[in-house]
């Protein structure tokens, strides 16, 4: 038996990929398959708080206390409608912790210093991460196992990953010895749009296994949830998107259960 949770981050330095999407619905389908998860919401945005229904006044306690006061992640966890699931929230002064930290003690291994009181208490962890590389991902990064990215289908989608597949390397090298790439995800993919075929088979081709099977449709479903402070699959179960999640959701538990994605075949092409 392993003890301490999986803790991945949710990462690209694009805006708008779907990584709240897909850290707050990856969660929900892992809890639906019994495991006790942790969303951990490290965007100033707060979009995965809001998306999971935490008020603004339920949010004076948050993240940013972990990063700079060294409050223990277990003092600042709210629990979700979704059973086994719960948040760490943003808060407003987070937007302010990027900053903050450049001159603090240990500034890349504050999230990792909060997560330790954790211990045994969740199988998963997923960081929500704000779209930069700065000090915040960065810590994302060191407290994690892997990195789970999530690529739009546009034209543009290769772009800036090989980025984002450096710092990894940077940081697995330095901070972090045990980092790897969890897998790429696809989203927004829209199957009436022959661009986003061709772009879906440039990426497989490009980066081969660490890309899922499983893509992630656009759906209207998924764009409504939120507003609704819902996951898409307490919104509606049987829509396409909630389906691409829970079928996510199994690839990753699979591969999981068998060998590590083999992260070495990762181009290093600029
Ligand atoms: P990021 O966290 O990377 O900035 P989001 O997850 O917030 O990206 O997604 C950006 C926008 O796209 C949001 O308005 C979200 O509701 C919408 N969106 C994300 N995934 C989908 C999808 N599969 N279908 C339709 N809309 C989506
Ligand atoms: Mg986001």
């Amino acid at each position: 038996m392993s003890s301490g949770p999986r803790v991945l981050a949710i990462a690209n330095q694009k805006g708008g990929v779907g990584k709240t999407t897909t850290a707050v619905n990856l969660a929900t389908a892992l809890a639906a398959c019994k495991k006790r998860v942790l969303i951990i919401d490290m965007d100033p945005q707060g979009n995965a708080s809001t998306g999971l229904g935490v008020a603004p006044d339920r949010r004076a306690r948050s993240i940013y206390h972990v990063l700079m006061d060294g409050t223990p992640v277990k003092d600042v966890v709210i629990e979700t409608a979704v059973p086994g699931m719960a948040v760490v929230p943003s808060g407003v002064d987070l937007s302010g912790a990027e900053l903050e930290l450049v001159n603090a003690d240990r500034r890349e291994y504050r999230l990792r210093d909060g997560l330790e009181s954790l211990f045994g208490d969740y199988d998963y962890v997923l960081i929500d991460c704000p779209p930069a590389l700065g000090l915040l991902t960065l810590n994302a990064f060191v407290a994690s196992d892997a990195v789970l990215v999530p690529l739009q289908a546009e034209f543009y989608a290769l772009e800036g990953l090989s980025h984002l597949l450096r710092t990894v390397e940077r940081v697995k090298r330095g901070l972090n010895p045990k980092l790897e790439i969890q897998g790429i995800v696809l989203t927004m993919f829209d199957r009436r749009n022959n661009l986003c075929d061709m772009v879906a088979e440039d990426v497989r081709k490009h980066l081969g296994d660490v890309v899922y099977e499983t893509m992630i449709p656009r759906n209207v479903r998924v764009s409504e949830a939120p507003s609704h402070g819902k996951p898409v699959l307490l919104y509606d179960m049987k829509c396409a998107g909630s389906q691409s999640y829970i079928r996510l959701a199994g690839e990753i538990l699979r591969r999981e259960k068998g060998s590590a994605v083999p992260g070495s075949g990762i181009p290093h092409s600029s």
